[in-house]
């Protein structure tokens, strides 16, 4: 059965690269109907912290990357760790190295000069010296002197790397705590993990971690190394793109599933296909069709997904997702308004929840029209015709049509043309001169509050 895995450092919060990287993994053990296990790489004490193992879990339980098993713990491992490190000295494939921080510094500096490579040159691994008192060793590989190690990349192909341009690696440090390449090794192993599918910053790590498997008697897994996310000017993708955390388009209005669409999209693609939704997502995903070069972030194009994921939302849910915004404005209760109406009314016209709340203002609260937009819309001749509209008003039935004809047949009579009253209407219900249909936004204002704005602007 396909297993594949998400193995975040909790150093910070999700992140776009990590949260695509953890998509594709789920996406595979999901579109073979296998597992995805979650493991927090959590041995880099200093770095880690539960605040961010929290804003992971946050970002992809927001996702609904759901995981069949873990969060496993690094941490919670370290005599697993220790145990396999025993038998691999035991063994005679791994050893004690005592060598100093300023020992390695020097030997570093040496090799410079001569124009090497600096790397271990393996003075402990056949070594008859005693150990320096006091000195708590390292436990290193002992890597093979000969030969390559080849394996097959999933999207890179085969990737072969000669033994002797690898040093032996420390999989041990001297406070117990394994490195990264030996902790993702024997979990990946323990953890039965067939798929290893991650970022291609690891890809250089990957010929070691094949030596450690081979080492250990185990088998060695697929490897798929997904190509890097860009930002638009082909470096790196980080926080100067404006691409933080994954929760934070969730703080900005943006919906999940927009997001996991155009994450997707970033490095795959199934065709010509730009808008799917989560099961055929499933249904498509395939490792064979990750792209070779990296993806550029566009938040232009996430920003147009959003649009497009809002316009079909449900709207009661978009009520429920717009009120936090909605309160952020000051506009602390719905009252009588039927927000999923106006949810519906809106909808069209934006592209995140934070434009559906600043679009929504209006029915919560009046706003003062500018000088401008008065003295472009409020032309002296129109005043007697509001004020026979606002007896009219009083009296018609509340719906959109009757409140159209009522629109409809005042301008008749007063010989004008649609607009010369509809815009002073709109403008002085809802202090602005962009909005859906006028009689649409009426009815869901409701009579009471349209009399009461159309008066406070005629006195
Ligand atoms: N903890 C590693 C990282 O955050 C994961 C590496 C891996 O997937 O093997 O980059």
């Amino acid at each position: 059965m396909v297993r594949t895995r998400f193995a975040p450092s909790p150093t910070g919060y999700l992140h776009i690269g990590g949260a695509r990287t953890a998509l594709f993994s789920w996406a595979y053990a999901r579109n073979q109907g296998g597992k995805f296990i979650l493991r927090i790489e959590d041995t880099d004490l200093e770095r880690s912290s539960q605040q961010s193992v929290q804003a992971i879990l946050d970002g992809m339980a927001w996702l609904g990357l759901d995981y069949d098993e873990g969060p496993y713990y690094q941490m919670q491992r370290l005599n697993r760790y220790q145990e396999v490190a025993e038998q691999l000295l035991q063994h005679n494939l791994a050893y004690y190295c005592y060598a100093s921080k300023e020992e390695l510094d020097i030997l570093r500096e040496q090799q410079r000069a001569a124009g090497l490579k600096p790397r271990y040159d393996g003075r402990w691994r056949d070594s008859k010296q005693s150990p320096p008192a006091g000195v708590k060793p390292v436990i290193r590989l002992k890597t093979p002197r000969e030969g390559h190690v080849v394996f097959n990349d999933l999207v890179k192909g085969k990737v072969a790397v000669a033994n002797h341009e690898l040093d032996d690696l420390v999989l041990v440090r001297s406070d117990g705590t394994p490195t990264y390449n030996f902790g993702v090794v024997l979990d990946d192993l323990d953890m039965g993990i067939t798929h290893v599918i991650r970022g291609d910053d690891h890809v250089n790590n990957t010929p070691r971690q094949v030596n450690i498997l081979k080492a250990l008697g185990a088998s060695i897994p697929e490897y798929a190394h997904v190509p890097m996310i860009l930002g638009a000017d082909g470096e790196r993708l980080s926080k100067r793109h404006g691409a933080v955390s994954v929760t934070h388009y969730r703080d900005q209005g943006y919906l999940p599933e927009a997001l996991i669409n155009y994450l997707a999209r970033l490095g795959w693609s199934h065709g010509d296909e730009e808008i799917f939704s989560r099961a055929q997502l499933i249904d498509w995903f395939d490792l064979a069709a990750i792209n070779h070069s990296p993806a550029k972030f566009n938040p232009e194009k996430l920003g147009w997904l959003n649009q497009q994921y809002i316009k079909v939302a449900d709207d009661v849910r978009l009520a429920e997702l717009v009120m936090p915004f909605l309160k952020a404005r000051g506009c602390d209760s719905a009252g009588d308004l039927d927000l999923a109406r106006i949810m519906h009314l809106l909808k069209e016209r934006v592209s995140t929840i934070e434009e559906l709340a600043d679009a929504a203002v209006y029915f919560f609260r009046p706003i003062e029209p500018t000088e401008e937009l008065r003295s472009r819309h409020f032309k002296a001749g129109i005043y007697p015709v509001l004020q026979h509209l606002i007896g009219q008003f009083a009296a018609i039935e509340w719906k959109r049509e009757v409140i159209h004809g009522e629109i409809k047949e005042t301008v008749a009579q007063h010989g004008l043309k649609f607009p010369n009253l509809a815009m002073p209407l709109r403008v002085m219900v809802t202090g602005e001169a962009q909005t859906p249909a006028i009689d649409a936004v009426l009815e869901l204002l409701g009579r009471e509050e349209t009399l009461n704005r159309m008066r406070q602007q005629l006195n």
